[in-house]
């Protein structure tokens, strides 16, 4: 069965009815970018950078990040990727970085908020970025956005960054876009304020999903009630695309719900056409896009749009996909 899906790494990924997906790769290291080519992905839609900070004792210098993020912009060539800004906090730490003892780690001290608040750690990773957009199509994405003040905070300090970099007459893409992801329910809310601000938005279910439901991610307890397929869910998604659309900006999903290739139907529905996961999942999901006829695929979606409860949509996407064999 692997081998056989293997197969699918060159195959394109189009629907039955010829509805043409883009399937990228979440990678955390330059390895897992091996993998995800190796798996057929057009390009990185998350870049993990956090992983480069962990495992060792002090920060990464400037120069390391930035051979990090050239290499990964080369080796992806013609084609695209987006390097998230640090997301550490909530359940990742760092050993040489002292975060404060919490009582809600998801609700605190976390990503963006970490990297405005130490701006010289954060300018640090800028510089290395914009750097390397001179290598490649690299695009720039900041975690965990609230606010219009974080995101033109973080812009702002984009804006010196580059301004220093060509004071230096260090090489690099003015035009380089810059997106957030959409992982806070506040952000979903205030999407089209927010579309105002950026070039593009990457929904982040896993976090989404943990926030609008108030259900821990981490929590084994109440796993059975971290529901993707959750109607609240569902609207969160379907607001934020509404928005992105109407602002006439790029969106696509990066979350674990990307890599479950029963939640196809609802891309379509959407109109979503770029879907970012592990390297792992990128051959089941095409192998699902490539038997799944669009036109019925958006008929079952509305209806799913319409559920009441997670477990009717969950058993409608699943018969679905089993149908279509
Ligand atoms: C997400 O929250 O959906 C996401 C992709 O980011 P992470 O899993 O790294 O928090
Ligand atoms: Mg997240």
């Amino acid at each position: 069965k692997r081998e056989q899906l293997e197969q699918l790494a060159t195959v394109e990924a189009i629907t039955k009815d010829g509805v043409a997906l883009r399937l990228v790769g979440n990678i955390s290291s330059v390895k897992e970018l091996n993998l995800a080519q190796k798996y057929g992905a057009e390009g990185v839609g998350l870049f993990r950078t956090e992983f480069l900070y962990m495992d060792r004792n002090t920060f990464p210098t400037e120069e390391e990040q930035f051979e990090v993020y050239k290499l990964v912009a080369e080796k992806v060539g013609s084609s695209t990727v987006v390097i998230r800004t640090l997301d550490i906090g909530g359940d990742k730490h760092l050993d040489y970085f002292q975060l404060p003892e919490e009582q809600n780690p998801f609700l605190g001290y976390r990503a963006i908020r970490i990297s405005l608040d130490r701006k010289d750690m954060f300018k640090t990773q800028l510089t290395a970025i914009v750097r390397a957009s001179a290598y490649g199509n690299v695009k720039m994405m900041f975690p965990m956005i609230s606010s219009v003040d974080e995101v033109q905070a973080a812009k702002a300090m984009l804006d010196e960054v580059k301004e220093e970099l060509e004071q230096r007459g260090i090489p690099f893409n003015r035009d380089m876009p810059v997106g957030i992801m959409i992982e806070v329910p506040a952000a979903v809310m205030i999407a089209d304020l927010l579309a105002e601000e950026v070039d593009f938005f990457s929904i982040g279910t896993n976090d989404l999903v943990q926030y609008v439901l108030a259900v821990d991610r981490m929590n084994e307890q109440i796993a059975h009630m971290y529901h993707p397929y959750h109607p609240a869910v569902l609207r969160m998604i379907r607001m934020t695309v509404e928005a992105a659309r109407n602002a006439g900006i790029d969106v696509s999903v990066c979350g674990e719900m990307a890599a479950d290739e029963r939640s196809l139907p609802l891309w379509l529905e959407l109109g979503i056409s770029e879907l970012s996961m592990s390297p792992q999942a990128l051959l089941r999901v095409k192998h699902r896009a490539l038997n799944t006829v669009a036109s019925d695929a958006r008929r079952v979606a509305v209806a799913c749009f319409r559920n009441r409860t997670s477990s009717e949509t969950e058993e409608q996407l699943g018969a679905f996909s089993q149908r279509s064999g």
